[in-house]
């Protein structure tokens, strides 16, 4: 950190300076120019940077090292790839999840599944806790779902990813899902991600509604600070002024957080846009961003889907979107597995 003081400041403001960071655990580094004096206070304890703008004499106060140390390519400077069962995310490797918002029955489910593992698809998706607007729509079927969602995934021999919403919840799911999934509400749930970071199976974070990118990192530092590297971002859209589409999609959070950070970042289109028909070219333009991987809403039958109908593909769009992004990844040097 860069601590710039006002121009001719007092050598007492100055020294009152670095007395204030030396008691928060700091070194002072001090730089006298012709009227500015700069002082670098080195360390890893955090400080809130308001409380040294506020000393008298303090111009500004200029943040050189990022928050995030684990989530960080200075941490690691190498993809960090996540296998389940066989299929990758990350360092080149486009892992792809679809399936339904939400489990409706067996028979749902195991029809959407015969078509997407048919396809080649190996994981399936599918909420069983539902985060919902409304208190009077449909909940998820709780328990019940996750344990149909384990009998088809086993029957297809594929891997689940689910929701869960609460730390109570943590358990039930390490039972039944490979990859838990973290919603974009619980985003800054800190007591459920510091939980997740006690686990040991990979979590797939959601970026918030309205979540900077810093906020979603540091939501993911959370998790890896506990313990667990196993971190798969996911960016699913934000909330902007625009409403024809449901969300944003924010296509360039793909090379920022790439820049950033090792871990994966994977690309909710269906969420990101809440239409069916911007699906595929807003999956084709993630692919060609280089994101790490996608996951995809798809119904055996959309229009009587409970949730989310209108942005899940039926599967024949599903199946020549597939063939479309396997061509178009290996344009950008990554595998679709
Ligand atoms: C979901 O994937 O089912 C979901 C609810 O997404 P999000 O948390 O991104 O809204
Ligand atoms: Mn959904």
């Amino acid at each position: 950190m860069l601590i710039v003081m006002q121009p001719n400041t007092t050598e007492d403001k100055i020294q009152k300076v670095i007395d204030f960071i030396k008691q928060k655990g700091f070194d002072a580094h001090v730089s006298k120019g012709s009227d500015h004096t700069v002082i670098g206070a080195v360390g890893r304890k955090v400080i809130d940077k308001r409380d040294i703008e506020l000393l008298p004499g303090v111009k500004e106060v200029i943040r050189i090292s990022s928050p995030y140390k684990l989530v960080s390519r200075a941490f690691q400077e190498k993809d960090t790839i996540i296998d389940i069962k066989g299929i990758k995310f990350g360092g080149g490797n486009v892992g792809i999840i679809a399936g339904p918002c939400t489990v409706e029955s067996y028979d749902q489910m195991d029809i959407t599944a015969s078509k997407l593992k048919s396809y080649g698809v190996n994981v399936l998706r599918g909420g069983a806790f539902k985060p919902r607007t409304s208190p009077y729509s449909f909940q998820g079927l709780g328990e019940e779902g996750l344990k149909i969602l384990k009998e088809v995934a086993d029957k297809y021999n594929m891997a689940i990813t689910s929701e869960v919403m609460e730390v109570s919840q943590i358990p039930m799911f390490e039972k039944y899902v490979d990859i838990l999934q973290v919603g974009a509400r619980n985003m800054q749930n800190f007591n459920l991600l510091k939980s997740l970071g006690e686990i040991r199976k990979p979590v797939l974070l959601k970026r918030g509604l309205s979540a900077t990118i810093e906020e979603w990192l540091m939501s993911a530092e959370y998790i890896m600070a506990g313990g667990n590297r196993e971190v798969i971002l996911c960016e699913r859209g934000i909330r902007t002024f625009e409403h024809i589409t449901r969300n944003t999609l924010d296509i360039s959070a793909i090379p920022v957080v790439q820049k950033i950070s090792h871990l994966p970042i994977v690309v909710d289109p269906s969420h990101a846009t809440g239409l069916r028909d911007k699906v595929a070219p807003m999956s084709k333009a993630a692919v060609a961003a280089g994101c790490d991987g996608l996951i995809i809403e798809v119904h055996h039958s959309p229009d009587t889907a409970v949730c989310d109908g209108a942005q899940s593909l039926y599967p024949e769009q599903f199946e020549e979107l597939y063939k479309e992004l396997k061509a178009l990844a290996t344009v950008v040097n990554k595998k679709i597995n």
